[in-house]
C-alpha cells in the first residue's frame, strides 16, 4: 500500500485526528488523506454504529444503560483499516452495510451518549491509534487517520496533525441528501434534516465537535469541492507535521 503513497514530505509515524458534524464530507476525506499517505483509516464512527447494532440485535432495551455498556465491553468487533476497502466486521460478520440502515443512524447517539460505552471504545480505539505507530500494524509503522467527533480533543489530543472539518448547515445537508437520496431537492432536505442536524444537537451533548480545540486547525469545505477539500487537508498535514531533521 505505500507504493500508491504520494512523496509529500511528512513525519513516520503520523497520527492524524480529524473531526467534524454530519455531512462534513470527514469520513470520505480522512480515507483520501489516508490512501495519499500510505497510512491506516479508523472510522470510529463505524464503532458507535457497530456498538448500535449489536445491542439492539441482542434485544437489549436501550434505557438499560448498564446492560448496554456491559454487552459494548464484549462486543466481538474488528475493524479493517485499508482506507480502501475498509471493513466492520462484526461476530465474524460483515456489517459494513448493516451499519448505515436508517434504523441504526436514528438511534446510534442513543448508544454513543452512554458514557460508559464511551469509555470502553475510547480505549479500543487508543490501542488501535497506538499500534499503528509501531511497526506491526497495518500501516506497517507509517501510521494512521483517525475520524470522528472526540478524536482531536480526547482520544487523541497528541496526535500530529488535528483538523476540524466544518461545512454549513446548508451545505451539510445538501451532501447528505444526495448521498442517501440521490437529490438534493427540498424533500430530500428535508428527510435528511433529523439524521444530520438532530443527531448532531444530541451528539454534542457528550462531544464538542462544532469548535476547534487550541491547537486544532479548523478546515471549512462549504466552498470548496471534494479534491480542493482534500487538497486543502493535505497541505495541512504537511504544514503540521514536516519530517523530522536528519542529525549526523
Ligand atoms: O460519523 P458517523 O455518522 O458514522 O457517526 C455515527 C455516530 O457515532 C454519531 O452520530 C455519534 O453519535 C457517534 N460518534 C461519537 N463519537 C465519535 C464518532 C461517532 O459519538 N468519535
Amino acid at each position: 500500500m505505500t507504493d500508491a503513497a504520494t512523496e509529500l514530505p511528512v513525519k513516520t509515524p503520523l497520527s492524524i485526528a480529524i473531526d467534524g458534524p454530519s455531512g462534513s464530507g470527514k469520513s470520505s476525506v480522512s480515507k483520501a488523506v489516508a490512501r495519499s499517505l500510505g497510512l491506516s483509516y479508523l472510522d470510529t464512527g463505524a464503532m458507535y454504529r457497530a456498538a448500535t447494532l449489536w445491542v439492539t440485535r441482542s434485544g437489549i432495551d436501550l434505557d438499560d444503560a448498564a446492560a448496554v455498556a456491559a454487552a459494548v465491553v464484549a462486543m466481538p468487533l474488528v475493524q479493517i483499516l485499508d482506507p480502501l476497502e475498509p471493513g466492520v466486521v462484526l461476530d465474524g460478520d460483515d456489517v459494513a452495510e448493516a451499519i448505515r440502515s436508517t434504523e441504526v443512524t436514528s438511534v446510534v447517539s442513543r448508544v454513543a451518549t452512554n458514557l460508559d460505552v464511551r469509555a470502553e471504545l475510547r480505549a479500543r480505539q487508543r490501542r488501535i491509534i497506538e499500534a499503528e505507530q509501531r511497526h506491526d500494524g497495518f500501516s506497517a509503522g507509517r501510521g494512521i487517520v483517525a475520524e470522528g467527533r472526540d478524536i482531536t480533543t480526547v482520544v487523541a489530543p497528541d496526535a500530529d496533525v488535528r483538523i476540524l472539518l466544518t461545512a454549513s448547515e446548508e451545505a451539510r445537508l445538501a451532501r447528505r441528501a444526495l448521498e442517501v437520496h440521490g437529490t438534493a431537492d427540498a424533500a430530500s432536505v428535508a428527510a435528511t434534516r433529523d439524521q444530520v442536524v438532530r443527531r448532531d444537537r444530541d451528539d454534542s451533548t457528550v462531544t464538542a465537535f462544532t469548535v476547534a480545540a487550541d491547537g486544532v486547525v479548523t478546515l471549512d469545505s462549504s466552498d470548496l469541492d471534494f479534491d480542493q477539500t482534500v487538497a486543502a487537508a493535505l497541505r495541512i498535514v504537511a504544514e503540521q507535521a514536516p519530517p523530522r531533521p536528519v542529525l549526523n
